[in-house]
């Protein structure tokens, strides 16, 4: 007979702190640039969407990282993504208060079997094994509030193998930081330790065995994360 072993909870380290940031949730936010949406053939004027990972598929990327490719997929894309880190939980958040509910941000990526993605949404499926894989959400250390603020504009890049890739600007998200937080908590009440994925810009494409993915975002440390061979 099979005996527990000790259950996995995702940590992330938080810059200057001794305490790791214990992952409880991972949302995320679709097509939040208006550039990407265009590119995935979508209404840009569309009100935020959320779709979520399991707090399993964080990957502590604070340090350079690889992570396997996975399993069922021809095409395994990149999406980089500023990281909100909440410290507070609420419901029904005004967006006018929404960001005194973060405690802080990083740089991660949204890894995403885009063919299974497509599969799915031709048959009117869920996306959730296109997005909730092991090893899907890559992300660097939290940044404190305290030490870097609220992030509401600045570079966000990302480059394969030294080739840029994705280049935009926070400023160009659709629905800021805290008109997000004050959605997704008008659907579910947010808790400490949730992260919210915040949407990618343009440019998301293919990745395949032995490449090397370098994500910046003004203000914080960047991400490198390889694609095992
Ligand atoms: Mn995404």
């Amino acid at each position: 007979m099979a005996t527990l072993a000790e259950p996995m909870r995702a940590q992330l380290p938080v810059v200057g702190s001794a305490h790791p940031f214990l992952v409880t949730r991972v949302f995320c936010v679709g097509r939040n640039y208006a550039a990407h949406a265009r590119e995935m053939g979508a209404d840009v004027r569309e009100p935020p969407f959320f779709f979520m990972k399991p707090s399993v598929a964080v990957v502590d990327a604070s340090r350079p990282t690889s992570i396997s490719y996975p399993p069922k997929t021809n095409d395994l894309q990149h999406e980089v993504e500023l990281v909100v880190a909440i410290g507070t939980g609420g419901r029904d958040l005004d967006p006018a208060r929404a960001l005194e509910h973060v405690y802080g941000y990083a740089i991660g990526l949204d890894m995403t079997r885009r063919d299974l993605q497509r599969h799915a949404k031709d048959k009117g499926q869920p996306w959730e094994f296109a997005k909730s894989f092991l090893g899907s959400a890559p992300i660097g250390a939290i940044h404190k509030v305290s030490e870097v603020g609220h992030l509401r504009e600045g570079a966000i890049s990302l480059s394969v193998n030294g080739q840029v890739r994705q280049s935009s600007n926070l400023s160009q998200m659709t629905w800021s930081v805290a008109e997000c937080l004050a959605q997704l908590s008008a659907y579910d009440a947010l808790l400490p330790g949730d992260l919210l994925m915040t949407g990618t810009p343009e440019g998301v494409g293919k990745v395949v065995r032995g490449d090397v993915m370098r994500g910046q975002i003004a203000g914080l440390a960047d991400l490198a994360v390889a694609i095992a061979p």
